[in-house]
């Protein structure tokens, strides 16, 4: 996917399905945001509907948490320095199914 470029069109985290946490992920994000990793675990994460993993928060319209807007108006992630892998391996390691369809980055390839 070397022909890949991020857009910033933030829709990867519009996206309404979980942004997994493992352990390491849980205490860089707690620590970044000053928080006690209990405060964080109890008011900032869920587990995913088969159990298996934490995940991120989302706000009442299913998009992530920490999605917020820079001085542009261009969509930015609050916790960008400890954002999960999950979020930095998107879309070349990790995707979900049709997001070439929703990333804006991922339909500009389909046209070249
Ligand atoms: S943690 Fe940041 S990069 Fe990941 S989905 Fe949330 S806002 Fe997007
Ligand atoms: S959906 Fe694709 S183009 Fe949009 S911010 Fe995410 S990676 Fe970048």
């Amino acid at each position: 996917m070397d022909d890949f470029k991020c857009l910033r069109c933030g829709a990867c985290c519009r996206w309404k399905g979980a942004v997994k946490l493992d352990n390491a992920e849980v205490d860089a994000i707690a620590g970044f945001l000053q928080m006690p990793v209990e405060e964080f675990l109890a008011d900032h994460t869920v587990i995913t509907p088969d159990r298996k993993h934490l995940s991120l928060c989302e706000k009442s319209n299913g998009e992530c948490e920490y999605l917020t807007s820079d001085a542009d108006g261009l969509p930015a992630c609050t916790i960008e320095p400890v954002k999960p892998r999950q979020c930095r391996i998107f879309p070349e390691k990790w995707n979900f199914p049709d997001w070439q369809k929703v990333c804006a980055g991922g339909r500009a390839m389909k046209k070249m």
